[in-house]
């Protein structure tokens, strides 16, 4: 596996790729790589002739008071684990090469990126819209593959896509868990061992929205109180938010009656989770929904 570490080199490096008639599949993460990143990779490995993983800790995406500066970084084990999956190459550039002094231009995709994540997180989605485009733009990938534990992020990258006709096939990869339901995340690392057990609060709310809709519960609301109620039972976790929202524009419904997702923020002790269930009409004019944890 090749280790790239300026954007000149990866432009050169993915131009000769494209030149050797390969399809490129790009992974963007920041690093601290587990099994729902590797998930991705694996997906990529399947469908392209050239997989690229960039890590990037991406000083844009983060609010002043976030965690950027401890956001965990190992980049030696980050390239074991990827070239153990099959990646041809890794990309991780410095940021002042990424955002040279004068660095002014960015994207953002309106409405969307204000609401849930972008509410609580100012400026999140502009930053990460921002990276996406500028890694698109360096490696000119077929494809790039996304993970729907972020699924409002993967939205906002899609609407992007369509809206600055990009080339690059979006593609959305399920959410990988631990046995207990805990979606995996870099950030779970930051969990003492009381917090790791209370952490499973997300998935057990989401469980619940599950049985209520297979129940026949369709109110938006009462689905709402059953996710509030169940982060409140639980002493170490504090709620940001528990939303029934439309799946295309993450603004909130009345009722399910179109494809949804249950999303959650949650603080369990200082540090931020978020999950999601995806909610779908078993088929179409199906008034049976199906839900993807
Ligand atoms: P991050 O390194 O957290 O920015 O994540 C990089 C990519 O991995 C994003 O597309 C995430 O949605 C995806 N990802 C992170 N955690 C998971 C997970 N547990 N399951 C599936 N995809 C994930």
């Amino acid at each position: 596996m090749e280790i790239i570490r300026t954007i000149a080199w990866m432009k050169e490096y993915a131009r000769g790729a494209r030149g050797e008639g390969r399809v490129i599949g790009l992974v963007p993460t920041m690093g601290a790589l587990h099994e729902g990143h590797t998930a991705l990779v694996k997906q990529a490995r399947k469908e392209c002739s050239q997989v690229i993983a960039s890590v990037f800790v991406n000083p844009k995406q983060f609010g002043p008071k976030e965690d950027y500066k401890k956001y965990p970084r190992d980049l030696e084990k980050d390239a074991e684990n990827l070239a153990a999956v099959g990646v041809d190459a890794l990309f991780a550039p410095e940021a002042a090469d990424v955002y040279p002094d004068g660095f002014r231009t960015y994207v953002n995709v309106e409405g969307i990126s204000e609401r849930l994540e972008g509410r609580s997180r100012p400026g999140h989605f502009r930053g990460v819209a921002t990276v996406v485009l500028k890694l698109f733009e360096i490696v000119q990938p077929h494809f790039a593959y996304f993970g729907r534990k972020d699924a409002q992020q993967v939205r906002i990258i899609g609407e992007m896509a369509r809206d600055l006709n990009l080339d690059a096939g979006i593609v959305v990869c399920p959410i990988v868990r631990e046995a207990h339901g805990l979606a995996l995340s870099s950030r779970n690392a930051y969990l003492g061992g009381e917090e790791r057990e209370a952490a499973t609060v997300l998935h057990r709310a989401l469980v619940a929205v599950g049985n209520e809709l297979a129940g026949g519960v369709r109110d938006a609301a009462q689905l709402q109180s059953v996710m509030r109620r169940i982060i409140e039972a639980e002493p170490l976790a504090t709620l940001d938010y528990a939303e029934i929202v439309r799946a295309d524009t993450f603004e909130p419904v009345v009722r399910v009656a179109q494809p949804c997702y249950a999303v959650l923020a949650v603080f369990v002790g200082k540090t931020r989770l978020i999950d999601n269930l995806l909610i779908e009409p078993a088929s179409q004019e199906s008034e049976e929904f199906v839900f993807h944890l």
